[in-house]
């Protein structure tokens, strides 16, 4: 068994609040929320950046991403969202087990990056 956070949660050895679950993808809500909603979309499967991602994760990115607009509309989010996937050092990637980041709220985001 690995040590990654987002493996633990998936196994439910660490508690999370779930959005969603089926065989291939997990969504729950970020722990620390930098919106009025936030939450994540995680393959089940450890992969731990988009960095390592090739043609053999087709088809769970594309389930990530196709199931997003659902997911958010299940959360509130009927208006619109934000999607991010930070990834590596230069994209500050804290968590290194890839993860969709959908936020968003009752009032526009702010702009999309600080300078
Ligand atoms: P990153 O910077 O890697 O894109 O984002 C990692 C995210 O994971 C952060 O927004 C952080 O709040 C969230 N996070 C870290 N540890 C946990 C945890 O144990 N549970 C949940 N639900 N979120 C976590
Ligand atoms: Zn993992």
């Amino acid at each position: 068994m690995n040590q990654c956070i987002f493996c633990k949660i998936v196994r439910g050895e660490i508690p999370s609040r779930k959005v969603y679950e089926d065989e291939d993808i997990f969504a729950f809500d970020d722990i620390n929320p930098l919106a009025p909603v936030h939450f994540m979309i995680i393959p089940k499967i450890h992969l731990p950046s988009l960095a390592e991602a090739d043609p053999s994760h087709q088809a769970v990115l594309g389930k990530m991403l196709a199931m997003a607009g659902t997911l958010a509309r299940s959360q509130g989010l009927g208006d619109g969202f934000r999607s991010i996937i930070n990834t590596g050092r230069i994209g500050r990637q804290e968590v290194y087990h890839l993860h969709l980041h959908i936020l968003g709220g009752p009032e526009p985001l702010g702009a999309m990056m600080g300078k």
